[in-house]
């Protein structure tokens, strides 16, 4: 509910078994010519990457009790599992602790102070409210409606209180009306939010609940006090559920639990950004420069839910595996203007096609004011054209 307070779509489409074919359906003339997808990610086995249990299978008895630390046993100790043997650049990389974005905590030192400002000059306007003579109009009728009454500085002059409580509505209808995640409902994603949670090294993971979607492919994550927690719409979780793709939803799990780890729903935090949506291009920047940070959780948690969870983000549930999101991407160095310019700058997420961008090229952070450029010249489009994406979705629509 607090404008601050990271929440956005992110969803599954094709099989990972799809994307690591896709250098295959390249047509044959280019087969050995064409660069390979950047989207196929190395081989668990062979490639450096831990093996990833997916789709990950609900225990078939009872669950055993937490340990002492809020894990499920068997998962990953808080400290996470063993870095791999190779440097990876800039911490984006699987196993590295995932990378904040580099404008995220500059952008925050400078719209805390901004916020900063605008505290002690609605103080300011109460103190001169309440020590100055009052205004009398020419009949000595005192006048009322003065400054201190603008909703503004009243905005300002509660915003520990409203930020409070509107953390405390948020959690409370989440504890009333969500379904929330446990080892008997929605086991899977129960499952997710534990790895990540200790994947990325947090003392205790945070609550997860379920809400009806209607439609909507969205997720976020908030808290209040010290309890934390990660709400999926139900539209979202049913593209991850057991029957589809376990990957996107898990990218997207990982991506909301990546906000939190990353300290973004902290109450001071927010108490400290409270004016951003009032700073224009400024505000909008450091939420997106958050989102970046979030995405970084979300691939190094598990990498090849990126590109289904962005198909999803473009065209939904239902249509996600006919995004070719290789083609999509390339557009972010493409698509030029000002009027392009402005839709990214305004917005509090990156435009998709520079998201996707991101999350395809790891070799540095995601594009924050400017296009990205193609890493070689040549590359977009590839050569022979872009593979064809026949492949038809895990599971037909379900009937109403
Ligand atoms: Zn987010």
């Amino acid at each position: 509910m607090h404008p601050h307070e990271p929440h956005h779509p992110h969803s599954a489409g094709s099989p990972p078994e799809h994307q690591s074919q896709q250098p295959d359906r390249t047509p044959s003339l280019d087969k050995d010519t064409a660069p390979p997808s950047p989207w196929a990610q190395p081989d668990p086995r062979t490639g450096g990457f831990p093996a990833q249990d997916s789709p990950p299978q609900p225990p078939t008895g009872p669950y055993p009790p937490l340990a002492p630390g809020g894990y499920a046993p068997g998962y990953y100790p808080p400290s996470g599992p063993p870095a791999p043997p190779q440097h990876r650049p800039r911490g984006l990389m699987p196993w590295d602790r995932p990378a904040r974005h580099p404008w995220e905590i500059p952008l925050l030192i400078v719209v805390i102070m901004f916020t900063a400002v605008a505290y002690l000059l609605a103080l300011l306007l109460l103190t001169v409210e309440l020590f100055a003579d009052p205004v009398v109009d020419e009949k000595g009728v005192e006048q009322t409606g003065s400054i201190v009454t603008s909703p503004y500085v009243l905005l300002l002059l509660f915003a520990p209180v409203l930020l409070w409580a509107g953390r405390g509505l948020n959690l409370a209808t989440q504890r009333v009306n969500g379904v929330k995640m446990s080892p008997t409902q929605f086991p899977e994603g129960y499952r997710m939010v534990q790895e990540a949670a200790a994947r990325f090294g947090m003392h205790k993971a945070p609550d997860a609940y379920v809400i009806l979607g209607n439609g909507k492919i969205n997720a976020f994550a908030s808290g209040h006090g010290f309890r934390r927690f990660v709400v999926v719409y139900s539209d979202l979780f049913e593209i991850g559920g057991a029957a589809r793709e376990p990957d996107g939803l898990a990218f997207i799990i990982g991506h909301e639990v990546g906000h939190i780890a990353a300290g973004h729903v902290s109450y001071w935090r927010q108490l400290g950004m409270f004016v951003a949506p009032w700073l224009p291009l400024l505000g909008s920047s450091l939420i997106r420069a958050q989102e970046y940070t979030a995405d970084n959780h979300g691939f190094c948690f598990r990498p090849h839910g990126a590109s289904t969870a962005m198909a999803t983000l473009a065209a939904g549930k239902y249509l996600n595996s006919d995004v070719g999101v290789d083609e999509m991407a390339d557009r972010a160095a493409l698509d030029r203007g000002g009027f392009v310019w402005l839709v990214n700058a305004m917005g509090s997420h990156p435009v998709l096609t520079w998201r996707m961008w991101a999350l395809r090229d790891r070799s540095k952070p995601g594009p924050m004011f400017w296009r990205p450029s193609a890493p070689h010249p040549g590359l977009i489009p590839p050569r022979g054209g872009y593979p064809l994406n026949s492949t038809p979705p895990a599971l037909p629509p379900k009937p109403v």
